[in-house]
């Protein structure tokens, strides 16, 4: 059996930095983790092949030698998932699909054959049978939640691993809270499932054998989810990584009781990690109560914030707005917060329902539904329900709130701020090649001469002269993180805003 693995295209969003990666010297920003992973549990025999539409197209050649086609994404791919499949179709090729996207839509999706619902473990050997038998069935779904233990590790040799910024590894996933919006505790569950340590070693000696030496982010669902087995996790990591020539830089994903656990965050540093992603949401408790955000309502979120950066890790924050608690008041107080806790990289959304969430249902129930959920949740079109405040001042506020924060002078304010704390001690063993060389230049070409905020550029690059190369390292990197978001925020704040959809009852997802 010859299976074509196709990653659709994504949109330009906030994670994605495709204003920036091609300046770093990259074609995305991430590798198709899921579809890597799925690949090593296909049959030894299968011959295999993968194509990501965000570093290179599909050509009529990749599905005339394939005898079927697995295609795996998110909901904000569903674009370019259409074209694909339509694609396949045309050409008589058998359609595997899963992912979030098709786990919440499968109902609505037309030209699948078959659909993969829910983790891929434990339902791929009968799949895999089905389809070699010529007896697959339309639907595979998961029935609870498979031994991470079991996962095989990601196939590295079916990408060019230079196309992308960043690896992606996975040590964990599912989340113990219970956020009203968050559909990973529906796909993962609440009980997180964490990789021993000879599996932890043998994914990052993976990648190491590949040839990469770079960044890594480890997209657990949230990395602190389960503390003790998080310790043992990242003892793993130290113990790897003092064994050879410290080869990677790591991020990840966690929740901000992280805060609460200095021994742990001393100890991600010496793992190499040097970023974490954190969802603060709201500066509003009646909203963080609102959603169950209960991590982040017990706690002075900015003095948390301080620990963590003391540490020597830099965080990324992420926001929404449009809770019902929501008032006019928040969009000065999110962009107030965002300034004085000093995060260079925040990222603020309209709050969406996604399907099989709290949020989504307790929506339902009161019938304020509208339209579908996009994926998108960076601007209006994500906002598929009835607001409490005035639809046209929330959007217009949100608006004002993206717009604002990434104007350079306001950016680079608190990227400055980002190099005037405790550089990451784990940047002082990035690697500096040929690579990071053309990123350098690239860099002060189009930021230092040709970019409306150069100004603010070389005074960032010349206070951050002044801590050493590594801290200048760290300001051309958040310079760039800063230009995407600036150049995406600019065009959600100009979009024009589409009728709302009309109201709806359910989905035939559902
Ligand atoms: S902490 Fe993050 S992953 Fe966990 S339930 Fe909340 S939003 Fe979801």
């Amino acid at each position: 059996m010859k299976v074509l693995l196709v990653y659709p295209r994504y949109p330009v969003t906030y994670m994605g930095f495709q204003y920036s990666v091609p300046l770093a010297g990259a074609k995305a920003s991430l590798p198709p983790l899921g579809l890597l992973t799925v690949a090593a549990m296909l049959p030894r025999a299968w011959e295999r092949r993968l194509v990501d539409l965000n570093v290179k197209p599909l050509d009529d050649s990749h599905l005339d030698w394939a005898d079927v086609v697995f295609i795996g994404a998110m909901t904000v791919q569903q674009e370019s998932v259409n074209e694909v499949i339509a694609r396949c179709r045309a050409k008589g090729k058998r359609i595997v699909a899963g992912g979030p996207h098709f786990y919440h839509y499968h109902a609505d999706v037309r030209g699948v054959d078959h659909f993969v619902l829910g983790e891929a473990e434990d339902v791929m050997a009968e799949l895999c049978a089905d389809l070699e038998a010529g007896r697959a069935k339309p639907i595979y779904r998961a029935s609870g939640f498979p031994d991470v233990t079991k996962t095989p590790v990601p196939e590295w040799n079916l990408i060019r691993l230079d196309d992308y910024d960043s690896m992606a590894l996975q040590f964990s996933r599912g989340c113990p809270f219970d956020c009203e919006f968050c559909d990973i505790i529906v796909l993962n569950g609440r009980k997180p499932r964490v990789k021993p340590r000879a599996q932890v070693h043998a994914e990052l000696q993976a990648l190491h054998d590949a040839g990469w030496r770079r960044n890594i982010f480890v997209a657990d669902d949230n990395f602190y989810g389960n503390k003790k087995r998080c310790r043992e996790l990242v003892e793993a990591i130290v113990e790897w990584r003092d064994a050879r020539k410290r080869p990677f830089v790591l991020a990840t994903q966690s929740s901000l009781n992280m805060a609460d656990d200095p021994a742990l965050l001393d100890l991600m540093v010496r793992a190499g990690f040097a970023a974490v992603f954190i969802g603060l949401e709201s500066v509003s408790p009646a909203s963080l109560a609102e959603c169950h955000k209960v991590q982040n309502l017990k706690r002075s979120m900015s003095r948390s914030l301080a620990t963590i950066h003391a540490h020597g890790l830099t965080v990324w924050g992420g926001f929404v707005i449009g809770f019902d608690s929501d008032t006019e008041t928040i969009f000065d107080a999110q962009m107030e917060f965002i300034e004085e806790s000093e995060i260079a990289l925040a990222t603020v959304s309209l709050l969406s329902a996604i399907p099989h969430t709290q949020l989504y249902d307790r929506l339902k129930a009161e019938g304020r539904l509208l339209g579908r959920f996009s994926g998108g949740i960076v601007d209006a079109s994500g906002l598929n329900f009835v607001p409490r405040m005035d639809r046209g001042k929330l959007v217009a506020g949100y608006k004002r709130v993206v717009g604002h924060i990434y104007e350079p002078e306001v950016f680079y304010r608190r990227a400055r701020a980002t190099i005037a704390r405790r550089i990451p001690p784990a940047l002082s063993s990035f690697p500096c090649g040929r690579r990071e060389l053309g990123a350098f230049f690239r860099t002060l070409w189009y930021l230092g001469v040709r970019d409306e905020a150069r100004r603010y550029f070389w005074k960032l690059i010349g206070f951050a002269a002044r801590k050493g190369p590594i801290a200048v390292g760290l300001a051309i990197t958040l310079s760039l993180m800063g230009y995407h978001l600036r150049r995406l925020s600019r065009e959600i704040a100009a979009r024009p805003e589409a009728a709302p959809a009309p109201l709806v009852q359910a989905h035939a997802a559902e």
